[in-house]
């Protein structure tokens, strides 16, 4: 998935441009949804039963994208099985602990991705390969999405 851009948040917003949101048009404040500076609750004619469709579909495009980490990778808890798959394969894991790549699993809070109460995690973010590559993403690690058998890892 792409980076979630104000264009696509712009076409389901009332495209009213009544500035009652305090921005100066809908694509202003759409700017604002994307960049987490606004709140969809400030835009009074979303309400109207007119737009309840576009309303409950902006709520889901919004939350998944602040929901995900700087690396722009979102963790969709009721599809993880806690399988470790994705901890197993993340290079960064292995490099930080070479018992993840046995299937032994680590403790070790360096760790990228582990499993906790039954479900993976992101304990640090900061080591995924992704965070590093920021700026250089034309070929991001990709390896937690493509090791997990039920589509709960994404990238935004
Ligand atoms: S309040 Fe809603 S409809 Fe009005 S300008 Fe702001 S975003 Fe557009
Ligand atoms: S993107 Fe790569 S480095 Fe980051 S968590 Fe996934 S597998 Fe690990
Ligand atoms: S995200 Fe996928 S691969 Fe990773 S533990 Fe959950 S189900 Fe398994």
């Amino acid at each position: 998935m792409t980076k979630l851009s104000p264009i696509e948040v712009h076409r389901l917003l009332p495209r009213t441009n009544c500035k009652k949101c305090g921005s100066a048009s809908c694509m202003a404040f759409a700017v604002k949804l994307v960049g987490g500076k606004a709140a969809l609750e400030e835009c009074p004619e979303i309400n109207d039963a007119r737009y309840l469709r576009q309303k409950l579909a902006l709520k889901e495009l919004l939350s998944k994208a602040l929901a995900a980490t700087p690396t722009k990778f979102v963790i969709h808890e009721d599809k993880c099985t806690g399988c470790g798959n994705c901890v197993d394969a993340c290079p960064a894991n292995v490099a930080i602990s070479l018992e993840v790549s046995g299937g032994k699993g680590s403790s070790s809070r360096d760790l990228v991705l582990s499993i906790e109460d039954g479900v993976v995690k992101v304990l640090n973010v900061k080591a995924c390969r992704r965070f590093e590559e920021q700026g250089n993403e034309s070929r991001p690690c990709s390896v937690c999405v493509d090791s997990c058998p039920y589509r709960a890892i994404e990238f935004m």
